[in-house]
This record gives C-alpha cells, sequence and structure tokens, in this order.
C-alpha cells in the first residue's frame, strides 16, 4: 500500500464511494470511472499489500470470495449476459492504484468491448515454458 492509496481511504471513510456490499475483510464499491455501468471493484480491507504479490493467503480467499457473490448480484442487477473478473498487477500490467483490486465488470451481448487477442506456441515452446513455470512455483 502507498501513502495516498486511494483505496485505504475508502475502507477508512475519508473519501466517499458507492459501496455495494462490505465484511470484516472485504469491500466492494462502484468504480469511479467504469469499464460498463455497474463496474464494481472488490479490495481487501486490510492495508498491507498492493497487488497479487504481496496480498496475504487469508485476504486473498476472502477477496475472491466476496469476489465470487458480487459477480453473482452485478450480472442480474444488470441483466448482464456475463461478467469479466480482472486484476492489474504492477504498473506495466495496468495497475494504477496500489492497493489489491479485483474488477467486476458486466458484459452485454454486442457491447463492443471486445476480447484479448489469443497467439499461437512455435513448436516446443509450450514445454519449455511449462517446465520454466512449474520451476519457479
Ligand atoms: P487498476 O488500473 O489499478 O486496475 O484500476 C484502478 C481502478 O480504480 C480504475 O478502474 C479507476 O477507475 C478506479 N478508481 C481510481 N480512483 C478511484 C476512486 O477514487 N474511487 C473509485 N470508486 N474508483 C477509483
Amino acid at each position: 500500500m502507498a501513502d495516498n492509496c486511494v483505496f485505504c481511504k475508502i475502507v477508512r471513510g475519508e473519501l466517499p464511494s458507492f459501496k455495494v456490499y462490505e465484511d470484516d475483510k472485504t469491500l466492494a464499491f462502484l468504480d469511479i470511472h467504469p469499464i460498463s455501468a455497474g463496474h464494481t471493484l472488490v479490495i481487501p480491507k486490510a492495508e498491507t499489500a498492493r497487488n497479487i504479490f504481496d496480498v496475504t493467503p487469508e485476504d486473498w480467499r476472502a477477496t475472491t470470495e466476496t469476489a465470487r457473490k458480487v459477480a453473482h448480484a452485478v450480472e442480474k442487477a444488470m441483466q448482464a449476459d456475463g461478467v469479466n473478473i480482472m486484476m492489474n498487477n504492477r504498473e506495466h500490467a495496468g495497475q494504477v492504484v496500489d492497493h489489491p483490486h479485483i474488477h467486476v465488470i458486466p458484459r452485454h451481448k454486442g457491447d463492443g468491448l471486445g476480447q484479448w487477442k489469443h497467439s499461437a506456441y512455435k513448436d516446443g515452446e509450450a514445454e519449455s515454458l511449462k517446465q520454466k513455470i512449474s520451476a519457479a512455483l
């Protein structure tokens, strides 16, 4: 977490937000600049982490469980055709706010928001990458 962490300020009630859910460990509130209407952010309340790389297993479990509940509610309330669950981690992955947060984004048929492009592995590349990633675990 950073000194100027806006989500910490929301947790502390120092900044306003449109809260949709709260429990002892997590908070969910509307994103101020939604990708689609109903776009909701789910965060751990603890002010100890920046992203997936330093969030505690306990806070992560609580946050993902809240995201699961919120996904159901957002899809139902927005009469959506699906939701994207997304998280940016570190600056070059698009993270702007240094407090762990999961995006729950309602999607509608034909909304034009698109999907990420997929590519293909060259011969032997997948086997080599599998070994590299397995070894890092
Ligand atoms: P990131 O790019 O870090 O994954 O996403 C940060 C998100 O936080 C953005 O979608 C942005 O619109 C949202 N955001 C930034 N500041 C505030 C704020 O003060 N209040 C709320 N509700 N959302 C914010």
